[in-house]
């Protein structure tokens, strides 16, 4: 019956894919193929186990998923409501440094308003790097912190004619659903059923998928998102996996939703590091995610568990606990015979910059490009390898320098964190030209890195954590240090923000 089935679809000329896994990856990857494909003979098939279910965290993300959703065309009123979802214009950092007065900072999205404030604050990190005395925290220059700090939804009024980026949280079991039923609608096949092996060709790629209620699934291509497990690449094709361990230490979180306490809440991520790690705090409309990611090999999970409720405030209160395990690390080759991997099997950096879906939507994206290029030929293979390696590379650079420059010495985690010499040689490059006074928006550029995290992600992070000369060897700056009044700037920014509504305003705006 199946090969009579195969052989019909090859005979019209029909390509088939088959995406295994239906978290938020194996959905995000049905949805964007199958718009992009729309006018393409190829059918598209997400198979996925109700027994083994999903990872069930992972509530937010970058300005990419606005782009996402906008190729989809799919208005923010469709899905938001339904996800719970909430704005995020930038992630607080809390406690990661314990430099004087840099105890805390924000990490902006941009908006088109930071002409202004972001050349001002560029210029005062390298006079303050000089020993000027001028002022050199990143919060009051950018837009988006503002709008978080005033709690206000980054959606300028009609008559306010700029943009200001930003990211979202949702409700991780939502956003799967919701994409379940935009793509089903739009004729992708929806299977259940639990894999129990793989055959392969002779040539090593991968032929059929069998379940263990007797199914058994073909395809010409096939997507992994399985999760951790990495059934197909990891599993079956045997692509290594190569761990981040050695400079990037999580590998466990636990994770604990609480009610909300306020009614208007910041449109904010926030990270607060305590004694081994950080908890985050994500506002959903319904209820506030919180989790703490730690190392296990530092922390045991009863003990993660207390300090997290500690760092709530909850005691013993009953409320639904989640203790997960993380590998941390990414596959050789996300794209190997005839499987490409996306999501957690693909690799996963842990969620200090909410990263992960980014990724998922750039390797589905660049996915795409080559298949326009080669079909699913391997012509393009090598290169798409490259480019999602170095992609990955350069997210995990950042997470690292995160923890490299912390000052931190309460813990041998932190210590150990602030003081491993693992570095990557483009970040010796982002930490020699900082350190060395020299201008970081020109190493930026020349090591074409921008495209990870950009010029002002890098400033707020170093300025933010205050990785200056110390207090006793500044001096009274000159004129041409003074160059930019800092008050004049916070009081633009201050200003711009007024064009934007309340955050609570613009969310029961969407479900009206
Ligand atoms: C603590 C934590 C916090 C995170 N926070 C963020 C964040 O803030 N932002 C962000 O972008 N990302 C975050 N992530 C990552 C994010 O959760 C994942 O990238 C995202 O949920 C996608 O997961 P997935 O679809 O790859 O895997 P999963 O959700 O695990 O889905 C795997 C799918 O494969 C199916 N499957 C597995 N085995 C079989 C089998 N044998 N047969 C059939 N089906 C099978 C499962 O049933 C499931 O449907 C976080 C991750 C962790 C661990």
């Amino acid at each position: 019956m199946q090969a009579k089935a195969d052989a019909s679809k090859k005979a019209e000329g029909k390509r088939t894919l088959l995406v295994l896994g239906g978290g938020t990856a194996g959905w995000m990857a049905a949805s964007l193929m199958c718009h992009r494909w729309r006018e393409q003979p190829i059918e598209i098939t997400l198979l996925e186990s109700p027994e083994i279910g999903i990872v069930g965290v992972g509530e937010g993300s970058t300005p990419q998923l606005k782009g996402f959703f906008d190729t989809l065309g799919i208005t923010e009123s469709e899905w938001m409501p339904r996800c719970n979802a909430t704005y995020k214009t930038a992630i607080e950092s809390r406690a990661w440094s314990t430099r004087p007065g840099f105890e805390q900072y924000y990490h902006p999205f941009k908006t088109d308003l930071d002409d202004r404030g972001a050349p001002a604050y560029y210029f005062n990190t390298v006079m303050r790097r000089g020993n000027a005395d001028v002022h050199s925290h990143p919060d009051l220059f950018f837009i988006n912190s503002e709008l978080a700090r005033q709690r206000r939804a980054p959606l300028p009024a009609h008559q306010f004619p700029f943009r200001a980026f930003y990211g979202y949280h949702f409700d991780a079991y939502l956003i799967g659903a919701f994409l379940r039923d935009w793509a089903k609608a739009r004729g992708v096949r929806h299977i259940e059923g639990t894999v129990a092996s793989v055959a392969q060709h002779e040539n090593g790629d991968i032929a059929r998928l069998h379940t263990r209620d007797g199914q058994s699934l073909s395809a010409d291509f096939f997507i992994d998102a399985s999760g951790f497990r990495s059934l197909l690449l990891q599993q079956a094709l045997a692509v290594p996996f190569l761990p981040f361990a050695s400079n990037l230490f999580n590998d466990a979180a636990v994770a604990m939703p609480t009610p909300h306490a306020e009614a208007n809440f910041a449109p904010q991520t926030t990270a607060t590091a305590l004694s081994n790690g950080w908890a985050w705090k994500i506002p959903l409309t319904n209820r506030v995610g919180n989790g703490y990611v730690y190392s296990s090999r530092y922390l045991d999970k009863d003990a993660a568990e207390r300090e997290l409720r500690n760092h709530l405030g909850v005691g013993d209160a009953e409320l639904p606990v989640r203790h997960l395990s993380m590998r941390v690390g990414r596959v050789a080759q996300p794209w190997s015979h005839n499987c490409l991997a996306v999501g957690l099997s693909q690799g996963f950096i842990e969620p200090l910059e909410a990263t992960a879906l980014h990724l998922v939507q750039e390797t589905v994206e660049r996915f795409i490009e080559a298949y326009s290029q080669g079909g699913f030929e391997r012509s393009h293979q090598a290169a798409f390898n490259r480019e999602i390696n170095a992609r990955f590379e350069g997210v995990r650079d950042y997470i690292v320098c995160r923890y490299r420059v912390n000052s931190r010495t309460d813990t041998a985690y932190w210590r150990d964190a602030g003081s491993h010499d693992q570095l990557s040689d483009s970040l010796r490059g982002v930490l020699q030209a900082w350190f060395t006074g020299e201008d970081l928006v020109d190493e930026i550029e020349r090591q074409g890195i921008a495209q990870y995290f950009g010029v002002m992600s890098w400033h707020c992070l170093l300025g933010g954590y205050g990785v200056y000369p110390e207090a006793r060897l500044l001096r009274v700056p000159d004129e041409r240090e003074l160059r930019f009044d800092p008050r004049k700037i916070a009081d633009f920014v201050q200003r711009c923000c007024l064009n934007f509504p309340l955050h609570s305003e613009a969310l029961s705006q969407q479900r009206s």
